[in-house]
């Protein structure tokens, strides 16, 4: 990550012997890492390049055990860093270097306590990985739509908490979508249990919207209630060679109806992209070779069972890419004829964050504008970047359909990190201006954490930020919860 804030003044008490011994008490040995050498995977963020630090690490076993930690930190103004599988990509669960407070880890909470298939509803426990999760609901014929590259290692209460996007947010919504209840300990140890499976429940404010996309700044999720969809039961993965970004709205706005509203994702690769996978992730393969810098990974399902002499999603994407290509959008496509050849195809979209992280330093710039706009977005953009740096090497990808674009760019061939970083100022500016003078988001699904809080603050308006403010202030008066992260106070 670069171009990181400089450590804020974090106001946080040390952790004293005294309350090092009630931690203690309260998770047991179990519950409390020490160690500097087991420290190290929680005080380090996923690329590896941000480490901080931590007077220990708790690992609470229920909801009552981390209700009485944060009271202890609250009492004793030690400041939380909550963490989930620390997959993050912005610094939101690292601690500061100057922090002396704890991280909490929610990994040993990891229970789904129900599944209601008749209900469309599940309750796990926040330290839930989110394949598990994904897992638990196709047992029992339901579908759990979040789905990310992470998915091995992510929890539902740090999706939750960063508002996670993913690959089908196209249809079913990002993280806060997937939502009915949720239970969390707030900032003085108090447990708010709104674990309600209600669809609807117009009681007031919708607290659990303040939690979700808080970042753990808020409070502490210990436990969700997910909607749950009908399983797909037929699916059909394309990679489609197409002309251009424009082609791909256009591409994607036929789609819909050519699919009976069946489109579940639809991703923006670029050959670039493609290509840094196939050198870094072994088992990939290229499914399409093309004359193009462009490619859609397109995804349309269905629930309904695909029933004999009836056309089912194959028959109908096969028909509507035939005239795709006499459009002349489509140049050309191969469709998964088996899953092992449709898991490849993912495979490739969901290991990019990897193979960045394997070719060395870049920039990346989580950005959304308006769908229509993505192509304008894309040419201004690279056009402004590679004024600043001619030899950067673009990679753009992007969640197309939801109007966000990874905007990455992997530093010139020999350019170390510490050099890249004197151009990340003004790279940053020249793309963040650009998203907002076309009204679009310096953030789109992976939160601010660490790393966006200047810009945030540079790019909200004073109204916003004092409604943050203040609502951060009702909520956690001391500044406990994950100081220093999405918003600076002062
Ligand atoms: C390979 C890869 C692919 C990715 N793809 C996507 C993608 O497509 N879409 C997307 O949106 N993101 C993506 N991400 C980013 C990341 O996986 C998500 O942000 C994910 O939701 C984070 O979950 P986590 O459990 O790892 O949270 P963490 O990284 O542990 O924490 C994230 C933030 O939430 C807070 N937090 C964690 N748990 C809690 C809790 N229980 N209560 C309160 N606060 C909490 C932390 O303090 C931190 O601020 C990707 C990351 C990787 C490495």
């Amino acid at each position: 990550m670069l171009g990181v804030p400089s450590d804020p003044p974090v106001p946080s008490a040390p952790v004293t012997p005294a309350v090092l011994d009630t931690l203690r008490e309260i998770v047991g040995e179990k519950g409390l890492i020490l160690d500097e050498q087991d420290k190290q995977p929680f005080v380090t963020d996923w690329r590896g390049s941000l480490v901080g630090r931590a007077a220990a690490v708790v690992r609470p076993a229920n909801t009552q055990q981390v209700s009485k930690v944060v009271k202890l930190c609250h009492d004793n103004s030690v400041a939380i860093v909550p963490q989930g599988g620390n997959t993050g990509l912005m610094g939101g669960a690292t601690p500061w270097p100057a922090h002396r407070g704890i991280v909490l880890s929610l990994g040993r909470m990891n229970h789904v306590l129900d599944v209601d298939p008749a209900g469309y509803s599940m309750t796990v426990e926040a330290g839930c990985i989110l394949q598990t999760i994904q897992e638990t609901a196709a047992g029992h014929d339901r579908f759990f739509p979040l789905s990310l590259g992470a998915q091995g290692s992510c929890m539902i209460g740090g999706n939750l908490s960063t508002n996670a996007g993913g690959v089908q947010v196209l249809r079913y919504g990002n993280a806060r979508n997937l939502v009915l209840g949720l239970e969390v300990v707030l900032a003085n140890g108090d447990v708010w249990d709104g674990l309600r499976s209600l669809k609807k429940d117009n009681t007031g404010y919708d607290l659990k919207h303040l939690f979700m996309g808080a970042e753990g700044t808020l409070g502490i999720i210990t436990k969700a209630v997910l909607k749950l969809w009908p399983a797909p039961k037929d699916v059909c993965t394309a990679w489609l060679a197409i002309r251009d970004p424009q082609a791909a709205i256009n591409i994607l706005s036929e789609a819909y109806a050519a699919s009976d509203d069946n489109v579940g994702s639809c991703e923006l690769m670029s050959r670039a992209c493609t290509d840094l996978v196939l050198r870094h992730v072994p088992g990939t393969q290229d499914p399409l070779k093309a004359d193009t810098e462009w490619y859609l990974l397109l995804e349309w399902s269905s629930s309904r069972p695909r029933q004999d002499g009836a056309a089912g999603m194959s028959d109908k994407m096969e028909q509507f890419l035939a005239d795709q290509m006499e459009a002349g959008r489509v140049l050309d496509a191969a469709i998964a004829q088996t899953q092992t050849q449709a898991r490849n195809m993912w495979r490739i979209r969901e290991s990019v964050a990897e193979a960045s992280r394997a070719e060395g330093p870049g920039l990346s710039y989580d950005v959304s504008v308006a769908v229509s706009r993505i192509p304008e977005f894309i040419g201004r953009g690279s056009k402004a970047v590679l004024e600043i740096l001619p030899t950067i090497r673009p990679y753009p990808l992007g969640h197309i359909g939801d109007g966000n674009l990874h905007f990455s760019f992997m530093g010139p061939i020999g350019m170390d990190r510490q050099t890249l970083t004197q151009y990340s100022t003004a790279i940053t500016r020249a793309v963040n201006d650009l998203v907002t003078s076309m009204r679009g988001s310096i953030s789109a699904e992976h939160g601010i954490g660490a790393d966006k809080i200047d810009e945030l603050a540079h790019y909200r308006s004073k109204t916003e930020l004092d409604i943050m403010r203040t609502i951060k202030r009702a909520l956690d008066p001391n500044n406990i919860m994950n100081p220093g992260k999405v918003l600076r106070l002062s």
